[in-house]
This record gives structure tokens, sequence and C-alpha cells, in this order.
């Protein structure tokens, strides 16, 4: 009989490395903090998963049908939570992947809230403004019965911004028949949107940097100084990787490499990280910078830095390049950049890893504060957006250390069962239903 069953999700699920990856991390959590394997069984598969059609009208006059998923992965914490992706290679599975790791990210910061993930499989690039807008429009509408403030709230993630979450906040309302901006965060701040949000990942990335570098300090081992004799390089440029690049710049350090989908720029005396930010919304790409040379992603990886920022897609740093790979500290700010086996391999070379569901958690962390405001009707100051993100992180990173150092694991295994710690006790009170 479970044999049968087992067939069946592996069928449904298992067909991205993400997903699988995810599943291995859960199953090393879960021998490791011995969950009641009852629990085990429920989170390995998503709650629920809506695959949609999404037919649009291109600018030549043609119908295109595109591919779009929402998936809920957990929801006993609260509403589901989790952004919506537009690439080409998005598939059911990698947002089965990715809703999990919202779960466990939610749960380990304290959130009220469930972990699901969306998107669409799609070339963002290859979209004119008008084909885009049609586009997340129809897939709202399409995915409308499953979202809403108090079921489950999208957010933007590779691909889309502020822009389409506008559009699917109007979609929605649209249909409803009045405003309702609590069914997406992520907004403009004119329709509801929180200050701090945009910044919000990248700023947590540096926040857990920063702990890091502290830890290690304290433990007597080798730390970045975050002044100028530390360097660092960011691998994807996006609304992540460019302000976790800005921010660390900021604090003095030296930002050597920093790449996007087209490919990367180097200097080793490090990069002018605003100037870099005016040349791309002139150029609209990296290439070309003066003062640096051109160097292909996986060049990037090769350079030796104190800090390397993975901050594009997942699955980038593999058994394959991660010999190449030389840093102190590794802060996952894309979800699943790194793969099992090069997780191992990093481990045993005492890489500090920091956790993807700890290090870019900044981002659903200020998207619980902007549905917060938006519920009160009150809205708070940059400031003190800012003040209680970095609170809520540096709990979070506490938390992580310390279940780190009772079971003596990895830190991916820590942040895990930060996250599983918590949703089991709440799963037990809940019980199960019928
Ligand atoms: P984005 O679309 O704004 O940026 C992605 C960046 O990666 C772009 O610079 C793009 O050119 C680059 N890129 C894409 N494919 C690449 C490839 N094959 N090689 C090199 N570079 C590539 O997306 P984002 O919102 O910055 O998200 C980046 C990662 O962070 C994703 O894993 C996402 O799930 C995760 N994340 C995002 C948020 C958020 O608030 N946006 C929050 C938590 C986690």
């Amino acid at each position: 009989m479970s044999e049968t069953k087992g067939t069946l999700s592996s069928h449904l699920w298992d067909s991205s490395d993400l997903y699988r990856n995810s599943i291995m991390q859960l199953q090393e959590a879960a021998e490791t903090m011995q969950l009641d394997p009852n629990i085990a069984e429920r989170l390995k598969v998503p709650k629920r998963a809506l695959i949609v059609s999404v037919p649009i009208r291109l600018d030549d006059g043609s119908i295109k049908c595109f591919e779009g998923y929402r998936v809920q992965h957990n929801m006993t914490l609260g509403p589901g939570k989790g952004g919506i992706r537009f690439h080409p290679e998005v598939n059911l599975s990698e947002v089965a992947g990715l809703a999990m790791l919202m779960t466990f990210k939610c749960s380990l910061v304290g959130l009220p809230l469930g972990g699901a993930k969306g998107g669409i499989r799609v070339d963002p690039n290859k979209l004119s403004r008008q084909e885009a807008q049609a586009l997340t429009r129809r897939y709202t509408s399409e995915i409308n019965m499953i979202i809403g403030p108090d079921k489950d709230i999208p957010a933007p993630d590779v691909g889309t911004d502020s822009q389409h979450m506008a559009w699917m906040m109007d979609t929605y309302s649209q249909e409803k028949g009045f405003a309702i901006p609590g069914v997406v965060t992520g907004k403009p701040i004119e329709i509801g949107g929180s200050l701090g949000r945009a910044e919000s990942t990248g700023r947590g990335v540096v926040y857990t940097i920063q702990h890091a570098a502290h830890h290690l300090q304290s433990v007597g081992k080798p730390y970045p100084k975050m002044d100028h004799s530390t360097t660092v390089s960011v691998h994807g440029f996006g609304k992540v990787g460019a302000v976790a690049a800005l921010e660390i710049y900021q604090l003095g350090t030296k930002v050597v490499a920093i790449s996007d989908v087209s490919g990367g720029i180097y200097n080793k005396n490090g990069l002018n990280i605003p100037e870099v930010n005016l040349y791309l919304s002139k150029h609209r790409t990296l290439i070309g910078f003066p003062e640096a040379e051109s160097i292909s992603n996986e060049e990037l990886f090769g350079i030796p830095v104190d800090i390397l920022i993975p901050a594009a897609i997942d699955g980038v740093i593999t058994s394959q390049n991660v010999g190449h790979v030389q840093a102190t500290i590794i802060a996952e700010g894309a979800n699943g950049p790194i793969t099992n086996e090069a997780l191992k391999e990093l481990e045993g070379r005492n890489i500090f890893i920091i956790p993807d569901v700890l290090c870019n958690a900044g981002g659903v962390i200020v998207s619980y504060f902007e549905w917060v405001q938006g519920i009160q009707n009150f809205f708070w100051s940059e400031k003190e957006v800012n003040s209680k993100l970095a609170e809520v992180m540096a709990n979070a990173f506490q938390k992580v250390m310390h279940v780190q150092a009772r079971y003596q694991c990895g830190m991916k295994t820590a942040a895990f069962i930060s996250g599983v710690d918590r949703l089991n006790r709440a799963m037990l009170l809940r019980g199960l239903f019928p």
C-alpha cells in the first residue's frame, strides 16, 4: 500500500532537482531531530496544487497558452505565502519544492504563515509590457479561487516585480468588486506596499552575513572583517543580488565580481556598485562596464573571495564546480543554489553556509509586515520596518546556531530543524482532520 503511494507521489512531484534536494534535506533534519514519522510523511508532499492554462493574445494577434502553477505546501500556521516566478524552466515539481522551502522559512522566522509558491513557464524577457500584463491578469483570474488575503498571498520572485503585483491586486479586486490590497505583498507603495520591502531580502542577506562573521570570530575561526580587506562575489544581480551587493559595498567591503544571466564582470580592486547600477539602468547589461573585465558565470564561482552570495537561481553550485569554490562564508540569497552533493563537500571543507531558509527570509518577513500594515491600515516608517526586520533576523540566526550546537549538525540541517520544530508542534496540536 505504502509503495503504491510512494510511486504516485514521486511521479507527481519528484522530477526537479530542487524538490529532490529539499526532500533529502527534510529527511536528514527529520532523522537528526527524530521527528514523528507521521509528521514527516505529511511534510513530504504539498497540501494542494493547481495547474492552469493561461491563454493570452500576443502582440502579433496570435493566441498562445502558457502553463501556470500555484502550490500550497502547508498551511498549518496560517495563510500560504510565496512568490510568483516567471521563468522558462518553471515546472510543477520546482514550484512544489519552492513552496516546501517557504513552509520551513515562515516557520523558522516565527511568522503566522504557511508555505506556497507559484509560477508560469515563460521567458519574461520575450514578453512586451502588454503581454506581461495580460499573462499576469489571466493567471490571477485562473488561480483566484485558491488565493486571497486570508488564504494564500503571492509576492514577487524571479522574473516578476511590484508592477506584476499591482496587476494581480487589481485583477483580484476587480473580480471581487472592491480594492483588496492584502491579496499580494511586494506591491508598489502607492497601493499599500511597505517601505523597505523591495530591499528587504538583500538587506536580510547582509544581516545574516554580519551575524555569521561575528559567530566565526567568537569561536576563534578565520572570519571576514567586513571592511576593505573583505572580498565578495555576487551571482545574480536582480532584486536580491543587486541590493545585497549595494548593502555589503556600503559596509566598506570590496565587491570584486558580480554577474547576471548575460555574464559577469570582475575587478580585483572592487567594483563601484552605485556606478554599476547606473550603467545597468542605461545599458540593461553588466557587460562593457568600464574598469572591469568580463567573466562568465562559471568563472565567478572560481574567484577566491571571503564571501560568496549566490542570488540567482537554484542548482548552480554542483558537484562539477564545487571544487573551484573558495570562500569563508557562502550566503544562499537564492533558494536552493547549492546541490546536496556540493553542500556536503563545502561543509567538509568548513565553509560556513548560511542556508536559504534563513539567509533570504528578509523578503517574507517584510511581506508579513506589509500584510499586517494593510490589515491595520496603519503604515510604518522605513526605519521601523528595518529595525523590526533586523530583530527578527537576529533571533532566527541565534535559533539556528542554538540548534546547530545542540545537534552538532550542518547549518542546512540546523535551519530545517528550526523550521520543522515549530511546525511539528503546531501540527500535533491541531491534529489530523477528520
Ligand atoms: P530577479 O529576477 O529579480 O533576479 C534574478 C537575477 O539572476 C537576474 O540578475 C538574472 O539575470 C540572474 N539570472 C537568472 N538566471 C541566471 C543564470 N542562469 N545564471 C546567472 N544569473 C542568472 O529574481 P530575485 O527576486 O532577485 O530572485 C533571485 C533568487 O532569490 C531566487 O532564487 C528567488 O527565489 C530568491 N528569493 C527572492 C526573494 C525576493 O524577495 N525577490 C525572496 C527570497 C528569495
